[in-house]
């Protein structure tokens, strides 16, 4: 090797030594970006509803403590706390039923999140060959004001109280409820829906995306609904516990 092929071998190295930095700052650049996005599905799937929160915009602008202070008042309702918007929360968890309603002009919009978690367990069941449609998520008051007294007119208020929710007290108002049925519309909503692949496949799976069954069967004492086999709430990462338990909302959360 003479002195002209030791000097073109030393210049190779040196580009490839420069080469492996380059691309080793490059690799680096990557992982740190990635370890750096704040939405990736993983986050999506296992935030809580305490997170949601945010999304749906509840006021949180100053930093009174409330949960102290509505202690310290006796306004403490079954642990939970009722906050600056006139929310109900327990454990994290946010809560409309008959027992604890929305004020009117509570109106988040349907939760970003809870549709982030929709639709990968859409994508997820598709796959399984079984086909889900959400219906029916978001409603805000004066909509639900209007359903409401329809069905008041249509059967009576004590039937209409049975399946639907005064205006202010309905779950879908929070923007984390999903009515979801599979590709026959006609079933949606109705209990021909129970017993279906999609009904069964939700039932099962459902808790895994965060979601759970508001109103099961022989629980309308405590939720006070008729079993809805359609009607879910996203919940976030308790949801699995809250199906493992076997236990309503109002139960697992002693409200
Ligand atoms: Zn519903």
């Amino acid at each position: 090797m003479n002195d002209n092929e030791v000097s073109n071998v030393k210049g190779k190295v040196a580009i490839i030594l420069l080469l492996v930095i380059a691309l080793g700052g490059l690799g680096f650049g990557v992982v740190y970006f990635f370890l750096n996005q704040p939405e990736t599905d993983k986050n999506v799937a296992t935030a809580t509803a305490a997170n949601s929160s945010d999304n749906n915009q509840v006021s949180t602008q100053n930093n009174v403590n409330f949960s102290e202070l509505f202690a310290e008042l006796g306004l403490d309702n079954n642990g939970g706390e009722t906050n600056a918007s006139g929310v109900f929360y327990k454990d994290g968890i946010l809560v409309a039923s008959k027992t604890y309603c929305l004020p009117s002009d509570y109106a988040p919009g349907e939760s970003w999140e809870a549709r982030s978690a929709f639709e990968s367990m859409a994508e997820d069941a598709r796959n399984q060959g079984i086909e889900l449609t959400a219906f029916s998520t978001y409603r805000d008051y004066a909509t639900q004001e209007r359903i409401y007294n329809r069905y008041v007119q249509a059967d009576g208020q004590a039937a209409a109280d049975r399946y639907s929710a005064k205006p202010g007290c309905s779950e879908h108002q929070t923007g984390l409820a999903f009515d979801i049925g599979g590709p026959d519309s006609s079933r949606w909503a109705e209990t021909t829906f129970d017993g279906t692949r999609e009904a069964v496949w939700l039932e099962q799976n459902a808790h895994k995306y965060g979601f759970i069954m508001r109103y099961p069967q022989g629980k309308e004492h405590i939720t006070g609904y008729m079993p809805e086999s359609w009607h879910y709430r996203y919940i976030g990462s308790q949801a699995t516990d809250i199906y493992n338990s076997g236990l309503t909302l109002e139960e697992y959360l002693g409200i």
